[in-house]
């Protein structure tokens, strides 16, 4: 019977458990849940060809899509800062969005309602990590 289940697990597009994400995404998602002592095991991450054209992603009941365009001309920072964002919305229910800037004019947070350039992100990454902590 445990062979059954497995196979069924395997072949199922609901999956057992554990909400099926693209698993292109795995590694961002795992990131996020090791950097914030988080779950993001109630929602569903993917990538989709149907986000609006004015946003990069959008988290919607549970579900969270990132635009296909968007995360192709992402660099790898950018990435990994547009799934902490959505998670932050879609996994750990911070529903606003914080515009707060540095003088050097880079967003003081992941949940900006844009995406930060790669030079802010990188220069901020340890702050921004941690204003995310001190709100989760
Ligand atoms: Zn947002």
């Amino acid at each position: 019977m445990k062979k059954l289940l497995i196979l069924i697990c395997g072949l199922s597009l609901i999956g057992c458990g554990r909400a099926p994400h693209t698993k292109a995404l795995l590694p961002y998602i795992e990131n996020f849940e090791q950097t914030f002592k988080a779950s993001a095991s109630s929602v569903q991450v993917k990538l989709s060809q149907a986000v609006p054209d004015f946003a990069d992603a959008v988290c919607n009941k549970g579900t969270v899509l990132i635009s296909l365009d968007s995360w192709l001309e992402f660099s790898e920072v950018r990435r990994q800062a547009l799934v902490i964002h959505e998670l932050g919305h879609c996994a750990s229910n911070r529903k606003e969005h914080v515009e707060e800037v540095f003088a050097d004019g880079c967003f003081k947070s992941f949940m900006s309602a844009n995406i930060d350039s790669d030079d802010c992100l990188s220069t901020h990454w340890d702050e921004l990590v941690q204003e995310m902590k001190e709100h989760l």
